[in-house]
């Protein structure tokens, strides 16, 4: 039997090691139980933007504008090398009707203070040389960054470790009490741990975890297949998004191919700090299956050489799939859950783990230590669920 940790956070996760790191800034003792390793689930299998330009211009842009600000601070005060590089992104518009839909969608995010424009076919041919003739223009903000998602994970547990923070992998949390003034935290070898406060940062997991104390999360696995191109040289100055996937995202219901609809199919692509291009991505609910599939290799190379024909001549090394955390509501899920005090939630990012990383951290630490969170984050709080539940009880 273990005593007294002022937090115990579940998962290993960018989430759940931001959320220790700052913690434990705040002065509180602060242990990590892992499943498995660092870094095993989805914070493992992803892509590695701090995207700005895909955050719906409210609640969604100001937290990852916020982020990326703690990630250049980061960069000096984890003590490693986390890859963080800003090249700019372009969000690529290849039908005449995406147009105006997407001029509409950057001037609400520059009205929230992004550095954003729309540019022309003559700019984008400037900054992507390689762009295929039919995209006819394209966004472009020079503040899209990115990092090594790996690094991060790694850099976070050694910076915890400075601070006292204890992680323990291969520690599969089965069971969660509270007791008067404290939880317990039982894993499956038989070990209880206790703790004034519990954080749930076990993405995709998050709902089997909360269920242990009768907790509803609506998270459900979102499957991303990504593939990976050898190391070559800058095929452009930024890295590029299809304006297809920001429309279906956040916009309207668009026109697609069966194909292109049954697999979510939103062209990502983007130059890591060893040369390599990660293209994607994939959409998909089909539960907790991660393998890739042939389908869509086909898919996501198909419109990769539609967009940039030079992609025919470069070879994929490997390919991969992870799970984002979607919850059904498209929301973050960030705060204390109503019905138990001490009892912690973040997760839900989907697609924005990486880049809101930081922010979360902060916001539970921020609540944590019954401050004031810097953003009104009513709107991601788990208290929404109960205010569901009770309106719709009492139109029963
Ligand atoms: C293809 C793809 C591309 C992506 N690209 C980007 C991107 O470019 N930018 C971006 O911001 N985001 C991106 N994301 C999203 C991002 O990867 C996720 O939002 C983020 O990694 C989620 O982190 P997490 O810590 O919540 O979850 P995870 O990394 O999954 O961590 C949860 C941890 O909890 C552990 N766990 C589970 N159950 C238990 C238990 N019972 N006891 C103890 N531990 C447990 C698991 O083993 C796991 O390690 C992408 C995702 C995918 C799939």
């Amino acid at each position: 039997m273990h005593t007294g940790y002022d937090c115990i956070v579940i998962g290993g996760g960018i989430i759940g090691l931001s959320c220790a790191y700052q913690v434990a800034k705040a002065r509180k003792k602060v242990l990590v139980l892992e499943r498995g390793d660092i870094g095993s689930g989805t914070s493992g299998a992803c892509d590695h933007m701090i995207l700005l330009q895909s955050k719906a211009p409210g609640l969604p842009l100001k937290l990852a504008m916020s982020s990326l600000e703690m990630y250049r601070e980061w960069q000096n005060e984890l003590d490693q090398d986390i890859e963080f590089a800003t090249r700019g992104g372009m969000i690529l518009i290849d039908k005449l009707e995406h147009l105006s839909i997407m001029e509409d969608f950057v001037s609400r995010q520059k009205s929230i203070g992004l550095n954003v424009e729309i540019v022309d076919k003559k700019e984008l041919k400037k900054r992507q040389p390689w762009i295929s003739d039919r995209v006819i223009a394209s966004t472009y903000s020079p503040d899209d960054s990115q990092v090594n998602p790996f690094r991060v994970l790694f850099a976070l547990v050694k910076a915890g470790a400075r601070l006292g923070v204890e992680v323990v992998r291969n520690a599969e949390v089965v069971e969660l009490k509270r007791k008067s003034e404290h939880w317990e935290v039982r894993i499956r070898s038989g070990e209880s741990f206790f703790s004034q406060t519990i954080v749930i940062a076990a993405g995709v997991w998050s709902s089997e975890i909360a269920q242990l104390v009768d907790v509803n999360l609506p998270i459900r696995p979102k499957r991303g297949q990504i593939i990976v191109t050898e190391s070559i040289d800058e095929i452009g100055e930024t890295d590029a998004w299809d304006a297809n996937y920001i429309i279906s995202k956040h916009i309207s219901h668009l026109e697609r191919d069966e194909l292109s609809k049954k697999l979510g199919l939103g062209f990502a692509m983007s130059r890591t700090h060893s040369g390599n291009y990660l293209i994607g991505s994939t959409r998909e609910y089909v539960g907790f299956n991660r393998n890739t599939t042939y389908e869509a290799f086909q898919a996501i190379t198909k419109r990769a050489v539609e967009l940039f024909p030079i992609f025919s001549k470069v070879r994929i090394i490997r390919s991969f799939a992870g799970l984002r955390p979607a919850c059904d509501d498209g929301k973050y899920i960030i705060g204390e859950d109503p019905s138990n005090p001490g009892f912690f939630i973040a997760t839900g990012h989907e697609g924005d783990g990486i880049a809101l990383a930081p922010i979360t951290g902060k916001l539970i630490s921020d609540l944590i230590c019954g401050k004031s969170p810097t953003f009104d984050i009513d709107e991601i709080s788990p208290a929404r669920f109960r205010r569901e539940r009770v309106s719709e009880t009492s139109k029963r």
